[in-house]
This record gives C-alpha cells, structure tokens and sequence, in this order.
C-alpha cells in the first residue's frame, strides 16, 4: 500500500516514514502543502495522512481543492488539537478519518488499512486469498485458523501480492516495497524472497504464480482430484 504523508515536522514525519515502511507500506513525503496535489496526481496513492498545520498551503485549503477537483483518495487528517470543531470543519471538506496527535503508531496503522479497505469497497472488501487472510488488526496472515510465520521482507511481499490478488504485481514493485530503504538491490533478491514464500505456503491451497518478463500473481491453488 502506497501512502503520501503531507507533515512539516521533520522528526515526526521521518519517524512515520520509517515505522510505516517498517509495517508494510511505502511512504512518500511532503512537508509542505502545494505540493500534495501534484503529488496525488502523479502517483497513485492508497492513502494520503494529511497534517492540518501546514506551511505554503494548510491542510483545510489542500482537502478542499483535492474534493474540488475530484480526486478521491482516503484522506486521514492529523490535527495537533483534539477539537471538536475541527474535526466536524474536516469532515464537511471531505476528510474520512482523523488521529489527534500524539497518537499510537498501531491506531494508525489500523485506521489507514481500514479507510484504505472502505475505499477499495467491494473490489477489496478484505484481504484475502482463498483460505489465506490478512488481519489487517494483528498484521498477520492466517490460513484458516494457522498463523503463518514470516520474516519481515516475506511479509512485505506476502502483503504486495494479497493487496492485488489475483493480478499481476511486478518484480519492481515487490523489489520497491521490500527493499525500499536500500539501493542498489538485484531483482533476483526478489526470485529468492518468492521462492522461500512459495515453501511457506507449500501446504497452503494458494501459489503464487510466475509471469515471466511481467511478475507474478497470487492466487487460489486449482483444486486437486
Ligand atoms: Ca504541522
């Protein structure tokens, strides 16, 4: 999941930038508020966290403008006070959620994969293979009842791969998500990475199937007998 963080305090905003990436998701950075639009429309982003208290444009001016021009990204609004006025203010100019600060990283881990959940409506309405789910809560994966056992970079590509399910992700993309703090990483860490996952899942009724030259695809294993 790709998220844009629009936040002028630098300790804050390098802080989430690492526990979020640390928690699955890629994140990109804004410190200022004219550049979220073009930001938005460059990339396609699952969630944008927006801080009201921004310099250039404030979070008010910029949620406005992106309803305006009909962009329709989940918005989670970080507000420095817990007040009631500005929250109902947000709402009205399309925000989906909110998280006054100081807030817990895992609330707002939760309530990024729940706005993103809501948004993807019918087409994601959760994250799961089969049998095999993610709880976006505990951040695990389970197969029926059995939690699955992964390391930090199978769980980040495990989690690329359910996102889109049943569709083509990338090696670059899988390379991106799990390798995003390190330069420099071949493609083929990504060939090693799905074939310890493959060995994960080995009694799993799902696989991941390779597209050779276009990536690979997560899906329920055919039905065997
Ligand atoms: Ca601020």
């Amino acid at each position: 999941m790709r998220l844009l963080l629009a936040e002028d305090e630098s300790e804050l905003a390098a802080w989430l930038v690492r526990a979020l990436r640390q928690g699955g998701f890629q994140v990109d950075w804004v410190d200022d508020g004219r550049f979220v639009r073009r930001s938005l429309q460059a990339t396609r982003y699952d969630a944008l966290i927006l801080d009201l208290g921004l310099p250039g444009r404030d979070g008010h001016a910029v949620l406005e403008e992106l309803r305006e021009r009909g962009l329709q990204v989940p918005v989670l609004v970080l507000t420095a006070r817990d007040s009631l006025i500005e929250r109902v203010s947000s709402l009205h100019q399309g925000a989906d959620d909110f998280l006054a600060k100081p807030f817990e990283l895992a609330e707002l881990e939760a309530r990024l994969l729940a706005l993103i959940r809501r948004a993807r409506g019918s087409e994601h309405p959760r994250l799961a293979c089969g049998p095999l789910a993610y709880d976006t809560g505990s951040r695990e994966f389970r197969i029926g009842a059995q939690t699955l056992a992964l390391t930090p970079r199978e769980h980040a590509a495990l989690l690329a791969l359910i996102q889109r399910s049943g569709e083509v992700v990338s090696k670059q993309e899988i390379l991106e998500r799990v390798f995003s703090d390190e330069q420099d990483v071949h493609p083929a860490a990504v060939e090693v990475l799905v074939h310890r996952l493959r060995k994960r899942l080995a009694e799993a009724p799902v696989q991941i199937t390779t597209l050779r030259g276009l990536g690979y695809v997560l899906q329920p294993a055919p039905a065997h007998g």
